[in-house]
């Protein structure tokens, strides 16, 4: 068993259910001696990632036991304010498109500003000083709010605001889909990549029928195409990797 690399720090790690909360959950593992996960229910259309995460904890239990001691309690908070404001493609059922300011609607203006303060929040009252999340910058949707310096902006807030030292982590920010599969890979080898591909849910319109090499979803939301291609060039760069 490899030894925590930050035995004294305990993280709560931003677990939605998808692949790049699950990758960040097992980097957390991996380093931290006590890991606490948090999850929001805010009408999304997708509210079937929420119900990937009991048993993504359990699997991850289960199967990675040198990791199980330090997995702790799951928070889940009910955010459906988000949802009441409305007017966006991840929470109400209208077509997803391209905004006249180059965002896609799927854009939730102020989701993770507000994931993060209640996360700060939640880390608070349990003592924990790390906040881990799986915002990226290098792949992603173009989300203002995913941006590095967003993240910089927020963990000198929520430390001012909460007069604590907190350490907003950001393991993906600058990976690409491809390294992310990597990432998840030399952290758990071929058996996580299995329960990410099989387990976790990435896709906008909350399709999960067929399986997919690259996991269950529709295939052509923006989300499911982050996934499908990051998946195919991390397969092609490692030349055919353990079949998942
Ligand atoms: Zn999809």
């Amino acid at each position: 068993m490899q030894a925590p690399a930050d035995p004294s720090a305990g993280a709560l790690v931003l677990f939605s259910g998808g692949q790049d909360s699950t990758t960040c959950l097992a980097w957390a593992l991996a380093r931290f001696a006590r890991v606490e996960t948090i999850g929001f229910a805010y009408g999304q259309r997708h509210a079937v990632e929420l119900a990937c995460r009991a048993p993504l904890l359990a699997a991850l239990r289960r199967d990675f036991p040198h990791w199980a001691g330090a997995l702790g309690d799951d928070h889940l908070v009910d955010l459906g304010v988000i949802g009441q404001l409305g007017d966006t493609a991840l929470t109400d059922t209208i077509a997803i498109r391209m905004q006249d300011d180059g965002l896609p609607n799927t854009f939730v203006p102020g989701r993770n500003l507000l994931f993060l303060t209640v996360a700060a929040a939640v880390a608070y009252r349990r003592g924990l000083t790390v906040l881990v999340g799986g915002m990226c910058e290098t792949d992603f949707s173009g989300y203002p709010d995913c941006r590095d310096d967003t993240m910089k902006a927020m963990q000198l807030a929520l430390n001012l605001g909460m007069d604590r030292r907190f350490r907003l982590e950001t393991p993906l920010m600058w990976l690409d889909k491809a390294a992310t599969w990597a990432l998840a890979e030399s952290l758990g080898g071929p058996a996580l990549v299995r329960r990410i591909v099989a387990d976790t849910h990435t896709c906008y319109l909350g399709e999960r029928g067929e399986l997919h090499a690259w996991g269950h979803g529709c295939g052509t939301c923006p989300a499911c195409e982050l996934r499908r291609n990051g998946y195919a060039r991390w397969r092609a760069a490692t030349g055919g990797a353990p079949a998942a």
